[in-house]
C-alpha cells in the first residue's frame, strides 16, 4: 500500500496531486498506462494495440508506440511518489504472464505469487485519473469527464475505508483464456453529470474492473476483491493470491482460469478491427 502524505508548500497547477502539496516545479512526462505493463503485454514490439481512448475511433484497435502514451499531468515529486504502484502492478501482470507461458509450455511444478489487492486498486485509480486528466478518455460528444475528490483520497490514503461495493472486481471467465497483445479500456460514468464511476481494463484476456460508485448490477462485474486467482491446465494449478486489509471483511472467493490451448491475435469476443 502506498501513502502520499499531505504537505505544506508548493502546489504545481499542472499536477493532479497539487491538493496534497509538496509539488516540485518540474512537470514530468508520465505514462498514463504503466510502461512496465505495456512492455509485458507486448514484449516484442515498440507499439501496443489499444482501444478505448477518445481519439481512437470507437470499436477499433490502434497500434500506438509505447513511448507516445505519455502526458504532462504530474510533477516530478508526485510522479516519483506514485511509481511503486506501477512496479507492483507490473509484477502482478508479469506473474500472470509467466504462469500463462508455463502452462502453454506444459512446464511442471506449481507457482504461487502474492500481491496486495489495495495497491492494485490504487494503481487502477491512478490510471483512471491519469486518463481523465490527460483527456485521453472523454464522453462520446467530446465533453470532459470529471472525477470526485474521493478518488484522490482513496489513491493517496490507502487506510481510508472504501464505501461498500467499491473497489476491484475480477471478471470470472466463462470459458477459456485467450491470448491477445492488446489493451482495452472501458470507462464507466454517470450519464447525468459525466462523473467517472470506474473503469474496465482488459489485457491478455484478463479483465479487471475498478468501481468507484455503487454499481447498479454488480453481478456482471465479476467477483469483488477475490482472495485468489487459480490458473489450471490438466493437473497443474498455479496461484496468484491477493491480500486485503483485515478491516475489509473479504469473503474467501476464488476464481479459476482454465487454459486449454494457445490463441494468437485478437480476443475472439473482442473482434475489433485494427486500424
Ligand atoms: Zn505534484
Amino acid at each position: 500500500m502506498l501513502y502520499i502524505p499531505k504537505k505544506n508548500g508548493n502546489k504545481n497547477p499542472k499536477c493532479f496531486l497539487k491538493g496534497r502539496g509538496g509539488c516540485s516545479d518540474i512537470i514530468t512526462r508520465e505514462h498514463y498506462i504503466s510502461h512496465k505493463l505495456l512492455n509485458i503485454i507486448n514484449q516484442d514490439g515498440k507499439s501496443v494495440d489499444i482501444t478505448g481512448l477518445h481519439w481512437i475511433p470507437q470499436d477499433k484497435l490502434k497500434g500506438i508506440g509505447k513511448a507516445n502514451l505519455v502526458s504532462n499531468i504530474l510533477c516530478k515529486e508526485h510522479n516519483s511518489n506514485l511509481s511503486p504502484l506501477d512496479s507492483h502492478v507490473g509484477s502482478f501482470v508479469e506473474a500472470i504472464h509467466r504462469i500463462d507461458k508455463g502452462l502453454l509450455a506444459n512446464d511442471k511444478g506449481s507457482l504461487c505469487f502474492e500481491f496486495d489487492g489495495r495497491t492494485i486498486e490504487q494503481w487502477l485509480i491512478k490510471t483512471l485519473v491519469g486518463l481523465v486528466e490527460s483527456k485521453n478518455i472523454k464522453a462520446r460528444d467530446g465533453t470532459d469527464y470529471i472525477y470526485s475528490d474521493k478518488c484522490i483520497k482513496l489513491l493517496c490514503e490507502p487506510r481510508v475505508k472504501w464505501p461498500k461495493g467499491w473497489g476491484l472486481y475480477v471478471q470470472v471467465p466463462d470459458g477459456h483464456i485467450h491470448h491477445a497483445n492488446s489493451f482495452e479500456l472501458i470507462p464507466m460514468y454517470s450519464e447525468t453529470d459525466l462523473c467517472i464511476r470506474g473503469i474496465t481494463v482488459k489485457f491478455n484476456g484478463f479483465s479487471m474492473v475498478l468501481v468507484i460508485g455503487v454499481p447498479s448490477d454488480s453481478s456482471k462485474l465479476g467477483l469483488h476483491r477475490p482472495m485468489e486467482l487459480q490458473f489450471k491446465k490438466d493437473s497443474i494449478t498455479h496461484k496468484v493470491k491477493l491480500t486485503w486489509p483485515s478491516s475489509e471483511r473479504v469473503k474467501p472467493q476464488f476464481i479459476t482460469f482454465t487454459q486449454v490451448g494457445s490463441y494468437k491475435g485478437i480476443h475472439p469476443e473482442q473482434n475489433l478491427e485494427r486500424i
